[in-house]
């Protein structure tokens, strides 16, 4: 064995593929300079926006304007949610927003790994977990799209932390509309009876992992789905929170 673990054929082979494929930034392509570590090169970096600590405690919601506050935000005040808590790596905007749409709508496939791994270091390293599992997408969608991207998310997450992905757990089994432009109330009626759960899930503390969250209301509707069949806990692993 080399050096960290390598034999001199892996190093050799590695340093190879160095030369002819250098390292580069999963989300604009440039090279990284040579002792780069990071998932994503300064620059796009520096357009990710991590939460604000003034937030909800609950679903992570941001307070505008607050420097260091973490009361419950209004809706969850009103009607605490279902799941315990919400993981969010930022604000679904500028730099963030565009890895999201490359990554869901685009096919680059690669950013599952940079975003995973994103993903996975804002989850509490203490939090207990049985299972990871995906928001589902109705059936017809994943055709269109060929891949779940939460499902490559939730995998990732799942590897990092040695945990088993429950990928069909959840189903989808009503194709609803699109959330965009309903208000919360409608959100939830459109999403009324959309999931079913497909497998056992008692006693178990859950890991919900999807790649936006609005209002919450899909979560919410994936929560109580998973709770009345028995799971024990759900906490939810986003990558983007739009305010
Ligand atoms: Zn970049
Ligand atoms: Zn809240």
């Amino acid at each position: 064995m080399g050096v960290g673990g390598f034999s001199p054929i892996k190093k050799l082979l590695l340093s190879l593929v160095r030369i002819f494929f250098p390292p580069a930034c999963p989300l604009c392509g440039s090279t990284f300079p040579k002792d780069h570590s990071d998932l994503f090169c300064a620059e796009c970096s520096s357009g990710f926006h991590p939460l604000s600590k003034a937030k909800c405690p609950i679903c992570s919601l941001p307070f505008a304007g607050e420097s260091n506050s973490s009361h419950l935000c209004g809706r969850c005040t009103k009607k605490q949610p279902l799941y315990t808590k919400v993981y969010a790596v930022g604000l679904y905007e500028q730099n963030l927003r565009r890895a999201i749409h490359q990554f869901k709508f685009n096919g680059k496939v690669g950013l599952d790994r940079p975003l995973g791994k994103l993903l996975e270091r804002t989850i509490a390293n203490n939090l207990n977990l049985d299972l990871v599992l995906p928001v589902p997408l109705f059936r017809k969608r994943l055709q269109q799209r060929s891949y779940n991207q939460a499902l490559l998310l939730a995998r990732e997450v799942a590897r990092i932390r040695k945990l088993p992905v429950a990928s069909d757990l959840l189903h989808k089994v009503l194709d609803t509309k699109s959330q965009q432009g309903l208000s919360a109330r409608e959100r939830e009626q459109n999403l009324r009876g959309a999931f079913e759960l497909g497998g056992e899930v008692e006693n178990k503390i859950v890991l919900l992992v999807d790649d936006v969250m609005t209002t919450g209301a899909t979560v919410s509707a994936c929560s109580r789905v998973l709770l009345d069949g028995g799971a024990a806990a759900v906490y939810i692993a986003v990558i983007g929170r739009a305010a």
